[in-house]
């Protein structure tokens, strides 16, 4: 079953896996390039990669409207419990754990994590998802690191259909080690994500896209918020 990506701009994404849609990182109402308001996103499910504010801003608002289960670190669903969330499933690096339309495993990301009141919000993370038939993988926001082959190379010998990698530079990988990412993950498709939202992470992803095709490392497939890429099992 094919499953559906939307970018809404920055790092936040839908998933449609075809049962029901994740949301990854929430962050709309203060996102100067977000697509759409939070009060209309519609979810069953949400996975925070850290707690930085432009991952979560939106997050209580959404996990009490739509009651959607948020699968986060541990601390982060503390801090979720203190605010009355309590549909929360609280992780922590390598778990898995079933999702709507398949399972979500957390991965390593290497960022920091506090929460918007300062508190620690545990390791950051990444999402390994298999969903439908289809597998994607959420960097988060990270640096390069060599454990990328691992997360891209599971045992099973299927290979990541979809990698979103952060371009943005400064606070996480820029376009450079993002093109070592893509060769140590080997995805089919890659998507930036991380860039354009203010002018320190300005990138010229059509460029990056470029030399990822002159590269021969993946197929690049750049969106502009609110734009959805439809991923079919290889
Ligand atoms: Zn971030």
């Amino acid at each position: 079953m094919p499953i559906t990506l939307t970018w809404t701009g920055h790092a936040t994404w839908l998933v449609d896996t075809g049962q029901g849609v994740l949301l990854v990182d929430p962050f709309f109402d203060e996102c100067p390039t977000a697509s759409m308001k939070a009060a209309d996103v519609a979810c069953d499910a949400i996975l925070v990669t850290h707690g930085h504010f432009d991952h979560v801003a939106d997050l209580v608002a959404i996990a009490r409207r739509t009651r959607a289960c948020v699968f986060c670190a541990w601390e982060i669903g503390q801090w979720l419990g203190k605010q009355g969330i309590d549909a929360v499933q609280p992780m922590n690096l390598g778990g898995r754990a079933m999702v709507p339309g398949g399972m979500a495993k957390m991965e390593l990301a290497h960022h920091s994590s506090s929460l918007p009141d300062g508190t620690y919000g545990g390791h950051p993370a990444g999402w390994l998802l298999d969903v439908g038939d289809v597998r994607v993988y959420f960097a988060g926001d990270t640096a390069l690191f060599s454990d990328m082959a691992r997360i891209g190379r599971p045992h099973d010998g299927t290979r990541i259909d979809a990698a979103v990698l952060p371009i943005g530079d400064l606070f996480t990988m820029g376009p450079d080690d993002s093109l070592e990412a893509i060769r140590l993950l080997a995805p089919r498709i890659v998507l930036p994500s991380h860039y354009g939202t203010w002018p320190p992470i300005e990138q010229d992803a059509h460029a990056w896209a470029q030399r990822v095709r002159e590269a021969r490392l993946a197929d690049p497939r750049v969106l502009a918020p609110g734009e959805s890429i439809t991923i079919d099992p290889a």
